[in-house]
């Protein structure tokens, strides 16, 4: 009888435990040798920019305006996703909604320059072909991340800056807005703040830079892609570029993983961020949860906080930050998870227990 009850006992334990792993399991049946008829999951996974707000700033109602943000840009861009859509289309989608935001640094919400402009930067990459575009510094474009697609699609280059990249923009029918458009209080409020402040006090507050965002998304036909975009940081100048519109850098997305960054550009772009994570996964095998977590720990070697949204191609998903905080979500067919502090570690890896442990839904703290 104990005998029995013992078998049943383990039977049924084997059976919680294949369903509290099912994602995990799904995982590596897709990265399998093609045993499973399984299509791609579905996943779109976002930031809205690393560090922590100041108190004024970090009100219940900024908070609630963040995360709606947030959840417009994650619902566009996986309803592109299911409806049979490209990745690339995913996370063009997910951050022209971001750039319309003004809460977020980039687009109507973007930072200020010394001189009281905003130029814009971002860059997209399509992990299948390899293919990318980016554009630094303009300052009429309503959203620069379609005009880095562009530029990808319908430019031999790569990289476009300031005037030249917005005749291209005018050549290409790109919609432009008058300066005015990018002035927002907030932002203005910020850059007199920050000239009267000194360089340590300016250094120890990342709300000069908060809010840049973006997206990495992979397809039915697994494939992934990356775009950032940025104001950059306020207050930048003689036409300062950020890690943002640098594929390697800020972007980067291949057969394997799809990357955005955001933090301190300069110490993003020294150590390579986007294309370290997407090396070491490629070199030395590594997942990527350890492969962000790798990179990152450079940044922080370095000097630099930040973090990343890194999505391999079975649809694991890492976030990893040593700032206090990055806004980031995540949408797949379990529905969408939104959060903003860094967890009870430094390195904490959210993503591991919203992907695998159930634990989401919209609107839980943190
Ligand atoms: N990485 C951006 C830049 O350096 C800023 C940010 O992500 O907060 O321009």
């Amino acid at each position: 009888m104990l005998h029995r009850k013992r078998r049943l006992f383990g039977a049924l334990a084997a059976v919680v435990a294949a369903a509290s792993f099912v994602g995990v399991v799904h995982a590596s049946e897709r990265a399998g040798s093609g045993r499973t008829a399984k299509a791609p999951p579905l996943v779109i996974a976002i930031h809205g920019g690393a560090g922590t707000m100041s108190r004024a700033e970090f009100t219940p109602e900024s908070e609630a305006r963040y995360r709606a943000g947030l959840s417009a840009a994650l619902d566009a861009g996986y309803a592109v996703l299911e409806r049979g859509g490209a990745a690339l289309d995913a996370v063009e989608a997910a951050v022209r909604v971001l750039e319309d935001d003004p809460s977020f640094n980039a687009g109507k919400g973007a930072v200020f320059t010394w001189d009281g402009r905003n130029e814009l930067d971002s860059s997209i990459m399509d992990g299948a072909t390899r293919k990318a575009g980016a554009v630094t510094g303009v300052q009429h474009v309503k959203n620069p991340v379609t005009l880095a697609r562009r530029v990808m699609e319908k430019s031999p280059h790569v990289l476009l800056s300031g005037a030249g990249a917005e005749d291209f923009a005018l050549e290409q029918g790109i919609e432009l807005v008058p300066r005015s458009y990018f002035w927002t209080e907030r932002r203005w409020q910020m850059l007199q703040k920050f000239r009267e402040e000194t360089t340590a006090q300016r250094a120890a507050n990342p709300a000069y830079r908060y809010g840049t965002v973006g997206a990495v998304a992979l397809d039915s036909h697994g494939r992934l892609a990356a775009a950032t975009s940025t104001g950059g940081m306020t207050g930048k100048r003689w036409g300062r570029i950020g890690d943002a519109p640098l594929i390697g850098a800020g972007t980067w997305a291949d057969s394997r993983v799809a990357v955005s960054a955001t933090g301190d550009g300069e110490y993003f772009i020294r150590a390579g961020v986007a294309k370290d994570i997407a090396a070491r996964m490629q070199y030395a095998g590594a997942p990527v949860k350890d492969a962000a977590r790798a990179a990152i720990g450079t940044v922080g070697e370095l000097g630099g906080t930040g973090g990343v949204i890194a999505l391999d191609a079975n649809g694991g998903v890492a976030f990893e930050l040593n700032s206090e905080g990055m806004y980031r979500g995540v949408r797949d067919s379990r529905g969408r998870f939104i959060r903003r502090r860094a967890g009870s570690r430094k390195h904490a890896d959210p993503a591991a227990g919203l992907l695998h442990r159930g634990d989401r839904g919209l609107g839980s703290p943190g």
